[in-house]
């Protein structure tokens, strides 16, 4: 079996404040990158990817060139319309065009973070998660992807006197799932459909292993199932009334 070793830093997507729809209260979630699923609906894309990635947003730049003249590898030039372009296939992600870049044009998906870091964020609305019944979540991508960070982020926040939800979609190694289920007051538990065919076509993967850990959880830590509503993939009665009765039978 795995041996599950603490880790001081980790990748995180975003960190959100004043959350009001991950678990009860208001509370402050913790979104870390990568994700096992490609679930063709994602809200959140960008945190697939389990490493840091570089995003351009065209409308902020004003083609000043800084970005340019310090890229080692001659990865970005400029239209005759002075448009500034990133050839993809050149660039190693050495993230030296953000440093220079003044308008944010140019910034880094997923930042590497210290459970000091995120203490300190998540510190900060204590007095909001004690007037709610709120807390803190870890939510992602799917945090457990990075096992050994989330589970001191986990421990970290129980140590703090706060509630502790995790939202997770299930496809994870099960001892992953138990060592993190013992630093939990609740768990959020996506269930995008119980027809295995269409759960592969539709995220990538079957749904044995997270039909298992639906069980696993529900088992052991107070467990809210959730269905991400997708018109025509999962939105009808019987498909909501078919995960229902799965999950009251846990
Ligand atoms: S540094 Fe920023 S604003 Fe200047 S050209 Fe590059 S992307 Fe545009
Ligand atoms: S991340 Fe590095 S290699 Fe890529 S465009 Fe920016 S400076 Fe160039």
């Amino acid at each position: 079996m795995r041996q599950i070793v603490g880790k001081e830093k980790g990748l995180v997507f975003n960190i959100q404040r004043f959350s009001l729809h991950d678990g009860p209260g208001i509370r402050t979630t913790v979104f870390l990158k990568g994700c096992p699923l490609k679930c063709v609906w994602c809200a959140n894309p960008e945190s697939q990817y389990p490493l840091p990635q570089l995003s351009v947003q065209d409308s902020h730049c004003t083609a000043c060139g800084k970005c340019r003249e310090v890229c080692p590898e001659k990865a970005i030039s400029f239209t005759k319309n002075k448009r500034r372009r990133v050839v993809w296939k050149k660039c190693r992600l050495c993230f030296q065009c953000v440093n220079v870049c003044a308008q944010d044009a140019l910034t880094v998906i997923g930042r590497e973070e210290t459970l000091d870091d995120v203490a300190g964020v998540v510190e900060k609305d204590r007095h909001f998660y004690a007037s709610s019944g709120g807390g803190v979540t870890l939510s992602g991508g799917e945090p457990l992807m990075q096992p050994e960070f989330a589970i001191s982020m986990l421990a970290r926040f129980q140590d703090m006197g706060l509630h502790t939800v995790l939202d997770t979609c299930g496809h994870v190694p099960p001892e992953i799932l138990h060592a993190a289920l013992s630093h939990v007051d609740l768990v959020l538990f996506d269930i995008k459909t119980l027809d295995a065919d269409l759960h592969r076509k539709y995220t990538g993967v079957g749904n044995d292993l997270i039909r298992e850990n639906a069980e696993l959880t529900a088992g052991l830590v107070r467990t809210w199932f959730r269905i991400p509503l997708i018109a025509g993939f999962n939105d009808s009665i019987d498909e909501i009334r078919r995960v229902a009765k799965m999950a009251c039978s846990l």
